[in-house]
């Protein structure tokens, strides 16, 4: 027999064994539908934007992250299924620059998993679940399944799970494909906190072979599900101890489950992506098609816009915006890439990829209102890819003119680095254009120089991503609120208390030090903290720690640990510190009285916003020293512009007169259930907050007419503190939702001084010189006013309410 006969037998045979072809939606329905009959309760995924506190997490990665509090601190059995959006872009797990290289990466994927808390089933049953599912009713070829178990850590005191052997071998799985591994079958959650052995099933995508010796090593040979058992911790010395109750994580990725099921060798080839893939196809000038390819660079293309549409539609659905920090951020890079390689690679039109979404959207919906949320804001999404569409191209050719005037005028045979970051920064321009551009002169990029400015600007990101810390809030007692509230008004300046305290611990790169060092920067915890942490759009505290009078660590900023009770100050020691040492807390004063002016105008324009009628509802807000940042909902909206300048003319006016009028605020603590009942109660109360008994309620103002909100936030005494409220911008978002910049304070009162100035210089002017003058004015305005936010630039408003005019 010749081999080539040979080959075609051992194709037929395993095509005879084949398991069922199911559809997208059909996999959805039968894993609810088996979990449900083995008396799962069916959780809908959590949003993708964790909830504020999650302060590490840029968006949710996993399936667990919803249940970190019933792991953590429940004792009730349940029993839980679902399938949960996930992205994975930005922060520590980063595929951004991996998708499209190869054929597997994505920045979103759904997890599908299966949960025991608390001993709701056992080991056994999590085991023959998975086999049952996987081998009865999706029916995949057992003899192409291996599983994989956790072998033992000696050293550890960590013996091989012989327990989850002997289960295997008897749901029949034979002794040569059950396989002892060890870093890669024990699961820890990060390097303190809990963990536990794993067993993974592994699934030979060519069949017909002993495959034993690939698993883990042979990218044809994957892992589709991952069973962990709970059941240590490890706390922050290393030390492995039992965690006293069992819980069983599961882990399924869909869209490989998908590619098995649907006899496909890449998740690109399901169902899923395929409508996707052949809509962007229609939208190529050239009718270009995707082949799945590696080695071809357009077919990358396809799979990148594919992913990255994807991941900004589901990201755009739970309330994200893309803008330039956090989640934003990575969401306008993400929509940003797929604009200009899928213009530049595919010959996609300009304004083509806002057609893509509701082919993606129709991939997501359809069983169960699995996703409905995504059909709802359907037109909201489009809508922001439209606006980010235009945005995107403007900025391109503003950058490409700056380009154009700075390379001419150079006459050297280079572009710096600095000026390729600089357009990279300032408007979004991708390196890639940048070099482009450069070559059709015949010049030159310094490419070193623009990694090395990316460097830096990436150790300033870095700030956020190192509250990563190897403890848990129960490690250190709670933090009580008291003191960060506490604060007095005595002759016209608020006044601080310096609460005196002690350090309870210091750490130095995500590890606990005995001393941190002069001029090195690290985290202390303290048993009592004043500093504010950033929570609820609030920025946090900055300030100092003081030991006998001398400033001994600089606070640059504060976040809270996982359940929220506990502060942790990041910053930079200027004389040695340790534990033990008795230091007294100094705020920086005159940023948190910026803050908390800002704060109160953010309740006050909510307030006015609803009872003008151009609002409908708070968004989302950010509140920085005396400056807000504010988002809205507006309802139905058909004002023009020339009336919603008149509108956003009045809503100044009224509420600068409620703050001339002033009255003092009033905080009172009561139960949730308390709250709902408050008649003019602004906030949407979060229902979904876990244990969170009380509320804070926040009432501004005097009279009749007050603001009254839940906030945990920190606000002036009075209203009139506040002194002044100038709108800069307010700019449309999307469909029915709009975004305000307003500064108060001293700010506002500068803004507005400079823009009389402007006005009264204009109109002694000829019409025809206007335009001009106000091109210059504009860069005045923000080189000494607005330094320190390149955000506000091209969002001015002021002037134009102040003069009619539209810059
Ligand atoms: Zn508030």
């Amino acid at each position: 027999m010749n081999t080539g006969t040979k080959l075609i037998k051992a194709h037929v045979g395993a095509f005879e064994t084949f398991r069922t072809y199911h559809s997208h939606l059909e996999l959805r329905k039968s894993f609810f539908d088996f979990f449900q009959s083995k008396k799962h309760e069916i959780v809908k995924s959590a949003s993708v934007i964790p909830l504020e506190n999650d302060g590490s997490l840029l968006f949710t990665n996993a399936g667990m992250n919803q249940f970190k509090s019933l792991i953590l601190s429940s004792t009730e059995p349940r029993r839980v299924a679902n399938i949960q959006k996930c992205i994975r872009a930005g922060g520590k797990h980063n595929d951004l620059d991996d998708v499209g290289k190869d054929l597997h990466h994505q920045t979103f994927f759904e997890m599908m998993g299966n949960w025991s808390f608390n001993d709701a089933f056992s080991k056994e049953e999590a085991c023959k679940f998975a086999w049952d599912y996987l081998v009865e009713v999706l029916g995949i070829d057992s003899e192409r399944l291996y599983v994989s178990y956790f072998g033992g850590i000696e050293k550890l005191g960590l013996p091989e799970d012989r327990e989850c052997k002997e289960i295997w071998k008897n749901i029949g799985v034979p002794s040569h494909r059950i396989l002892p591994f060890v870093a890669e079958n024990f699961w820890e959650m990060g390097a303190a906190g809990p963990c536990g052995p794993c067993t993974e099933i592994h699934y030979d995508r060519i069949g017909g072979r002993d495959a034993s010796s690939l698993v883990n090593i042979d990218d044809s040979v994957v892992e589709i599900w991952n069973i962990v058992f709970m059941s240590n911790v490890r706390d922050s010395s290393g030390k492995i101890y039992n965690l006293g109750r069992n819980h069983i994580d599961t882990g399924m990725g869909f869209e490989r489950l998908l590619s098995v099921v649907q006899n496909k060798n890449s998740n690109f080839d399901t169902d899923v992506f395929i409508p996707i893939l052949a809509k962007i196809s229609s939208l190529t000038k050239k009718n270009l098609k995707y082949n799945g390819s590696v080695s071809s660079q357009e077919d990358a293309v396809f799979r990148l816009v594919a992913d990255h549409v994807r991941a900004s539609t589901i990201a755009i659905s739970d309330g994200a915006i893309p803008d330039g920090t956090g989640n934003g951020f990575i969401v306008r890079k993400m929509m940003r890439r797929s604009f200009l390689q899928g213009n530049s690679k595919l010959g996609i039109d300009r304004f083509g990829l806002s057609d893509l979404v509701p082919t993606v959207i129709s991939t997501l919906v359809g069983v169960k209102n699995v996703y409905s949320e995504v059909e709802k804001s359907s037109d909201k999404i489009i809508n922001i890819f439209k606006e980010e569409e235009t945005q995107f191209w403007k900025t391109v050719d503003k950058a490409k003119k700056m380009f154009d005037v700075g390379a001419n005028e150079n006459k050297s045979s280079t572009i710096s680095g600095r000026k390729a970051f600089n357009l990279f920064e300032t408007y979004g321009l991708p390196l890639s254009v940048t070099i482009e551009m450069a070559r059709n002169l015949g010049k030159e990029v310094d490419e070193k120089e623009f990694e090395r400015c990316q460097l830096e600007a990436q150790k300033l990101s870095q700030k956020a991503s190192q509250f990563k810390l190897p403890v848990f809030a129960k490690d250190f007692p709670t933090h009580s609120d008291k003191e960060k509230y506490s604060y007095s008004f005595e002759n016209g300046r608020y006044a601080f208390s310096k609460v005196p305290t002690t350090i309870l611990q210091v750490y130095q790169n995500q590890e606990k030090v005995v001393v941190l060092k002069e001029n090195e920067k690290g985290f202390v915890v303290l048993e009592r903290c004043q500093f504010y942490a950033e929570q609820g759009g609030q920025k946090s505290d900055i300030g100092k720690l003081l030991a006998d009078g001398r400033n001994v660590f600089e606070v640059e900023s504060a976040k809270k640990l996982d359940n929220g009770s506990v502060t942790v100050l990041f910053g930079r020691a200027l004389e040695p510190i340790q534990k033990d040492l008795r230091v007294e807390q100094q705020l920086d004063e005159k940023r948190r009285e910026g803050v908390m002016k800002a704060h109160s105008a953010t309740h006050l324009l909510n307030w006015a916003l609803q009872r003008s009628g151009l609002g409908n509802g708070q968004k989302g807000s950010s509140v920085d020293c005396n400056r807000l940042r504010f988002d809205y909902s507006t309802g139905d909206d058909s004002l023009d512009k020339s009336q919603r300048t008149e509108a956003l003319k009045h809503l100044e006016h009224i509420l600068n007169e409620f703050i001339m009028k002033g009255g003092l605020t009033s905080v009172i603590e009561t139960t949730l259930e308390e709250a709902k009942k408050i008649k003019n109660l602004q906030s949407d109360v979060k229902e979904d907050r876990i244990g969170d008994s009380s509320v804070r309620v926040v009432t501004l103002g005097s009279g009749v007419n007050v603001s009254v909100e839940c906030c945990s936030g920190t606000h002036v005494h009075d209203v009139s503190i506040i002194e002044d409220v100038a709108i800069m911008s307010d700019k449309s978002m999307g469909q029915n939702l709009r975004r305000i910049v307003a500064v108060t304070g001293e700010e506002a009162k500068k803004c507005r001084e400079y823009a009389e100035k402007v006005f009264e210089e204009l109109s002694s002017t000829e019409f025809k010189e206007r335009n001009k003058i106000l091109k210059v004015l504009k860069r005045n305005l923000f080189s000494e006013t607005f330094l320190y936010s390149r955000r506000l630039i091209g969002s001015l408003f002021l002037l134009p309410i102040r003069l009619g005019y539209r810059l």
